[in-house]
């Protein structure tokens, strides 16, 4: 079995580390969960793009969410894919992904009409009607995706969605963030039922009502934002905060996060060179070189194709 089983000495000793990632199981519950915090990460990724306050924190919310959901993959190579999309709303695009504990993203959006929405604008004001879309790349290339409504009091509501719609995997999250004080920090919790207790396995009987998982959710639930983001907490003392009372509860060390961006000059070639070459003429500047913006890190690259 993963991990190492958790005791609360272990939550004295060990220390608060930002931009970690931390898993456990709860085994006789056949449950499962991430816990994540993240501030000079954030920082750094929100760094590359001059965004105002709402969508700050909704990139911040998203950031958090790929690490929960892509931390939940194995192996290097393996990658989580959110994108949330609309037509005509006031965020067109954000898009954020994880892989190997490298987050990034970034949103397109109207800033003159957010800037008629004021300090706290709903999902739904933010996005109108549109859809989260969310791709699983595993390891072995094998690719899952699901769509769903972009629906609820936020991004993390959606995701719960698209795992009980799409994947049949009972779900809790929860999201918190904060700006200014003691600098920018969002910390999140994901936790899922896996009903054959093994993961990978077929479920055949997915029931959002059996027992183990009622009782992981209330307990789960009992989170609060505050302790979610609060320093003195380390992400080992919240998870045995909340199960110290079940039989055993096995934590695993998850990545280190990482602002990562995989944007290169051979990458943006690789793409020009699928366009036609009157189309890459097009693109041309007096100087015959071809510039691009990443769209996630803001570097601008000048390919001389
Ligand atoms: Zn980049």
């Amino acid at each position: 079995m993963p991990g190492i089983p958790i005791c609360a000495a272990m939550t004295e000793m060990t220390e608060t580390f930002s931009d970690t990632l931390l898993g456990f199981t709860v085994p006789e519950r056949n449950a499962r969960g991430r816990v994540v915090r993240m501030d000079r990460v954030l920082d750094a990724v929100l760094s590359a793009h001059d965004y105002p306050a709402p969508i700050t924190h909704l990139l911040g919310e998203a950031l958090v969410l790929g690490a929960l959901m892509g931390g939940l993959l194995k192996g290097e190579t393996a990658q989580m894919t959110i994108q949330a999309q609309t037509n005509g709303g006031i965020v067109k695009l954000l898009v954020c992904d994880y892989r190997a504990g490298a987050v990034r993203g970034y949103v397109d959006f109207d800033g003159a009409r957010l800037g008629t929405l004021g300090a706290n604008p709903t999902l739904e004001a933010l996005f109108g009607e549109g859809y989260l879309g969310i791709t699983f790349e595993t390891e072995a290339d094998q690719r899952y995706q699901g769509i769903v409504p972009l629906e609820g009091a936020s991004l993390a509501e959606a995701c719960e969605s698209y795992f009980s719609q799409s994947e049949q995997i009972p779900t809790l999250i929860r999201v918190a963030s904060r700006a200014g004080g003691n600098g920018r920090a969002a910390a999140g919790m994901l936790v899922q039922h896996l009903a054959d207790g093994e993961e990978g396995r077929e479920r055949l009987h997915v029931r959002l009502d059996h027992p183990d998982w009622e009782h992981v959710a209330v307990l789960a639930g009992t989170i609060s934002h505050d302790e979610l983001l609060d320093p003195a907490l380390s992400l080992e003392a919240i998870v045995w905060r909340l199960f110290n009372e079940e039989e055993e509860v096995r934590v695993l060390p998850g990545a280190a996060l990482t602002r990562g961006c995989r944007c290169s000059p051979e990458h943006y070639t690789a793409i020009i060179a699928r366009f036609p070459a009157d189309e890459q003429q097009g693109m041309r500047g007096p100087d015959g070189v071809i510039a691009v913006d990443c769209a996630f890190c803001s570097r601008t690259f000048a390919l001389a194709i």
